[in-house]
């Protein structure tokens, strides 16, 4: 399976450059900082559930840098991430995207 073929990534925490299957996402060093961190914005999102709690707000609330915020979006493990203006933007280019292949 694919899935489990490592690829060069960048680690969200320090910016580093290593090697990860499809669901690791920091470097061996930031692990677990990386899990404490997405425990915390877990516990956010789901204390607030009525809230409109966007990316901008979690960073501001939990005193997470907004590059790392965003960096969760695609944990695949993290399927609850808020909605914003940013994430709008990409699901309308990827509407774009499949309307294109649907033409050709
Ligand atoms: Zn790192």
């Amino acid at each position: 399976m694919a899935r489990f073929d490592s690829q060069l990534k960048d680690c969200p925490l320090c910016g580093q450059a290593f090697f990860g299957t499809f669901d690791t996402m920091a470097c061996r060093r930031c692990e677990g900082e990386y899990r404490r961190l997405r425990e915390n914005i877990r516990n956010y999102l789901w204390n607030y559930p009525g809230q409109q709690a966007t990316l901008t707000s979690i960073s501001h609330d939990l005193n997470i840098p907004l590059g790392i915020v965003k960096a969760f979006q695609k944990d695949p493990r993290f399927q609850a991430m808020p909605d914003d203006d940013d994430m709008a933007d990409k699901r309308g280019a990827f509407v774009r995207e499949l309307e294109e292949r649907r033409r050709s």
